[in-house]
């Protein structure tokens, strides 16, 4: 039995149930057994691996679509270049490479990392070797410069809440323990300010998820492009509408029963785009398909140069990862990319409007 789970029955038997958020922050960010705070979860040795991990190419074309924005909106001469959630810090560091060419980027940028896990941002440290981030815990410490921002699987990570449709109420899911170990229940039946809208959608017995802090978020990040320009780029697995039980939990790249595991497994839900969008006051995009978006950027261009320098199992597995990231079987059609940008300027490219 890990020490988290212990200490989640013996907070359960002295407070009552948690909800599905408190369980699942716990698990992954908990100071001391959490599962970001804990271990190393990319790669192939890790739980799961993630579009920056898999090829150069996804950062080499994010990174350039940023310097494209920068340069539309006047080629600002300060800006915030920020990720949240970097990982391993590979996508950064591609980011940084590709745009070594740009006139004017690099000087311009002011580099800010926004990552709850110390040991992780050790590793970003190490990956970004001389150029040297500012670590923050929220965008709240972030100069306040016009934004250039990206998040690849970092919404997925944050906490949501589920609720069960019961007549014009809803139950909440929460975590308690039955016959000893950790079991969901349902609260009883309560109106829910946050989710009247959804009450003309859904039927009785439907489960919906909020994600409160990924709105709190982008509504930040939109402020702040709103006012002093600048882009985000969102790219997660999700939908424009939550409906339905996305929670998941892998292991060693399998799926594995949420409540199995704590702190020794991943847990993450899709992205409810609309929330998103409904929280930022800038414009969105819509959520354009990653291949759909990859392909539009040249990401087959990119391939197949990269191709010429290849031989072998290297070629092969370059062709395996171009069709990883952007084949709908694979990558291509789960993860969505969604910009928020300032109305006043051009839309960014590649993503439908
Ligand atoms: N973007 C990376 C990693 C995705 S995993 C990639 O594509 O490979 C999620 C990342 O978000 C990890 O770095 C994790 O430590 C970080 N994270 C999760 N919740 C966070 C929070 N509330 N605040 C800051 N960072 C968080």
């Amino acid at each position: 039995m890990t020490d988290l789970r212990n200490q989640f029955i013996a907070r359960i038997a002295a407070i009552g149930p948690l909800t599905l958020a408190e369980f699942i922050t716990d698990c992954l960010l908990h100071p001391k057994y959490g599962y970001y705070t804990t271990r190393t979860p990319f790669g192939r040795a890790g739980d799961f691996i993630t579009a920056p991990e898999i090829s150069q190419m996804f950062g080499e074309i994010l990174g350039l679509w940023l310097a494209q924005i920068w340069r539309d909106q006047g080629s600002a001469s300060k800006f915030a270049l920020v990720e949240l959630g970097p990982g391993r810090g590979t996508l950064m560091a591609d980011i940084l490479r590709a745009t070594r060419g740009i006139s004017g980027f690099h000087d311009a940028l002011d580099l800010h990392l926004i990552e709850a896990s110390p040991s992780l941002q050790d590793q970003q440290s190490k990956q970004l070797g001389l150029v040297a981030p500012t670590w923050h815990q929220t965008l709240n410490t972030v100069p306040d410069l016009p934004l250039f921002l990206l998040a690849n699987e970092f919404f997925d990570a944050l906490p949501v809440r589920q609720f069960i449709r019961d007549g014009r109420q809803w139950r909440e899911r929460c975590i308690t323990i039955r016959e000893g170990v950790l079991a969901f229940g349902l609260t009883d039946a309560a109106p829910q300010a946050a989710l009247v809208h959804r009450l003309t959608d859904t039927k009785q017995g439907d489960l919906v998820e909020t994600c409160a802090p990924a709105q709190a978020i982008t509504q930040q990040i939109g402020q702040r492009i709103k006012a002093q320009g600048g882009a985000a780029l969102i790219i997660d697995y999700g939908n424009w509408r939550s409906l339905g039980d996305t929670v998941q939990s892998v292991q060693g790249h399998k799926p594995i029963p949420p409540l199995s595991s704590p702190g020794l497994s991943d847990i993450t839900a899709h992205v409810d785009f609309e929330a998103l969008a409904m929280a930022s006051p800038s414009a969105h995009t819509w959520p354009t398909a990653q291949g759909v978006f990859l392909e539009r950027l040249g990401i087959t261009e990119r391939a197949n140069v990269l191709a010429k320098t290849l031989q072998g199992s290297n070629l092969k597995s370059h062709i395996a990862a171009h069709h990883r990231l952007t084949h709908p079987a694979e990558m291509g059609e789960l993860f969505k990319a969604m910009a928020l940008f300032p109305k006043n300027y051009p839309s960014p490219p590649g993503l439908d409007l």
